[in-house]
C-alpha cells in the first residue's frame, strides 16, 4: 500500500512534545517499512524520523502552533484558523493522495475528522488519547455513525471514553524491540518517565520514592514548569533527579539499569508508551490501574497494579518488586507489542477500511 500518514500537531517529531504519538509513528513507519508499504509522512517542521524509517518520505510543513487539548478546558471551542499546523499538514497530505490508498491521522485533532466527511477516500483515525475534548467527542461521534470502522484506539479502557463507539477497534501499540536492550540487573534505583504535566501523577511517585528513603529519577520533557517546581518544593534538594528528554537509545540504556518504573497517571492513559519501553528493557512496573496500564501489566507476574491514586498500596507493592522475573517482561513485549505486531494490525485495520470505499 501507498500511504500518508499525518503526525501530531504538538511538537515537531523528536522534541518530546508530541508525547507517545512520536514514538507510535516512528514504529508504525518502521513496522509497515519492513512490509514493503510505501510511507509519506507529514510533520511539523524540524521533525525527525528515526534511523529504521530513513526510506520513507518526509514533508515538513510550517504553521501556528497550538495547545494540546488536555491543558485547556473541556468545553473550550476552537476556532479554526487557516494557519494552524494541523491544518496545514492535512491540506499536504490531500494533495499527496491522487498517489495513495489512505491517510492514517494521529492528529487529535478536528480538522483531520471532519475532512472523513468530504472526501471519498479513506482517512483513518488512530485516536491517542481519551475524552479530552466535547467538540472531539462529538466529532468523532459524528464521523463514527457514517464511517465506524475508521476509528481505532490502543487500548480499551482508552476507547471506553467513547460510549456511543460499539465494537472499537484496538491495536495496542508497537515498540522496535532491537532499538532496547535487556538487562538483568535487579538493584538499581527507580525510575520515572513521562511529560512532566499534572496528569501524569509525578508527585505520587516523588511520594513513594521518599517514604522508601530513595531519590526518583525522572526522565522527560517539562512541558509545565510551575507544576515542576511544586514537586520540587515539596521534597528536600536532590530528591528528584532530573535526567532530562532523552532520546530511545540513550533513555533505554539508563532505564534498563533501574529496579523499578513507577507509572502513576491522573488521566483515562490511552496506552502508556513508557510502561511498555520500561518492560523492553527488563524492568517491571508499579502502576496504578488506570488506563492502557491496566491492559498492558499483568499482575504479579510483570509487575504490580494497584487501585488509581492509592500511594499506599504503590509503596507496598514497590516493596515486592525483586519478586518479578525481569525476563518475563520483555517476553511480554515480544509477544504482544513489536513494532511487527503493530503493523500487521494495522494493516488488517487499513484492509478492513479500504474495502468500503469499493
Ligand atoms: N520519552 C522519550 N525520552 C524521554 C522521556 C520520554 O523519548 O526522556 C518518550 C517515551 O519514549 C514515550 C513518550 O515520551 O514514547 C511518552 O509517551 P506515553 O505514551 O508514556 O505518554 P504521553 O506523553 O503520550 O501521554
Amino acid at each position: 500500500m501507498r500511504l500518508t500518514i499525518i503526525s501530531t500537531p504538538i511538537g515537531f517529531l523528536g522534541s518530546g512534545k508530541g508525547g507517545g504519538v512520536e514514538l507510535t509513528l516512528n514504529s508504525l513507519v518502521s513496522g509497515l517499512l519492513k512490509q514493503n508499504h510505501s510511507i509519506n509522512i507529514v510533520a511539523p517542521n524540524n521533525s525527525k524520523l528515526s534511523e529504521s524509517c530513513s526510506s520513507a518520505k518526509l514533508f515538513t510543513v510550517e504553521g501556528h502552533e497550538q495547545n494540546s487539548w488536555q491543558h485547556q478546558d473541556y468545553y473550550t471551542k476552537t476556532k479554526i484558523s487557516g494557519g494552524s499546523i494541523v491544518n496545514i499538514m492535512l491540506e499536504k497530505a490531500l494533495s499527496l493522495m491522487k498517489d495513495c490508498d489512505a491517510i492514517i491521522n494521529l492528529a487529535y485533532d478536528l480538522q483531520p475528522i471532519c475532512k472523513t466527511l468530504e472526501v471519498d477516500y479513506p482517512i483513518l483515525h488512530l485516536i491517542s488519547m481519551g475524552d479530552e475534548s466535547l467538540e472531539i467527542r462529538n466529532i468523532i461521534s459524528k464521523v463514527y455513525s457514517s464511517y465506524p470502522f475508521n476509528f481505532a484506539f490502543h487500548s480499551k479502557a482508552q476507547a471506553a471514553d467513547y460510549p456511543f463507539i460499539k465494537e472499537p477497534i484496538i491495536l495496542g501499540n508497537g515498540f522496535e524491540l532491537s532499538r532496547y536492550t535487556f538487562q538483568e540487573k535487579k538493584d538499581g534505583p527507580l525510575a520515572w518517565v513521562g511529560r512532566v504535566a499534572p496528569e501524569k501523577g509525578l508527585e505520587d511517585a516523588a511520594y513513594v520514592a521518599s517514604e522508601i528513603g530513595e531519590k526518583l529519577n525522572v526522565w522527560g520533557f517539562i512541558e509545565d514548569k510551575d507544576y515542576a517546581s511544586s514537586i520540587i518544593e515539596s521534597y528536600p534538594s536532590g530528591h528528584i533527579c532530573w535526567k532530562g528528554y532523552l532520546q530511545t537509545n540513550e533513555l533505554q540504556e539508563q532505564l534498563g539499569k533501574c529496579r523499578a518504573l513507577i507509572n502513576t497517571p491522573k488521566w483515562n492513559e490511552a496506552y502508556g508508551n513508557v510502561v511498555v519501553e520500561a518492560m523492553a528493557c527488563g524492568v517491571p512496573v508499579v502502576a496504578y490501574k488506570r488506563g492502557g496500564p491496566g491492559e498492558i501489566i499483568q499482575h504479579g507476574k510483570t509487575g504490580f497494579l494497584v487501585k488509581a491514586d492509592d500511594k499506599e498500596s504503590l509503596l507496598f507493592y514497590l516493596k515486592k518488586i525483586s519478586n518479578i522475573n525481569r525476563s518475563k517482561c520483555r517476553e511480554w513485549v515480544e509477544n504482544n507489542a513489536s513494532s511487527d505486531i503493530f503493523a500487521q494490525k494495522v494493516v488488517s485495520w487499513l484492509k478492513r477500511v479500504i474495502k468500503e470505499y469499493k
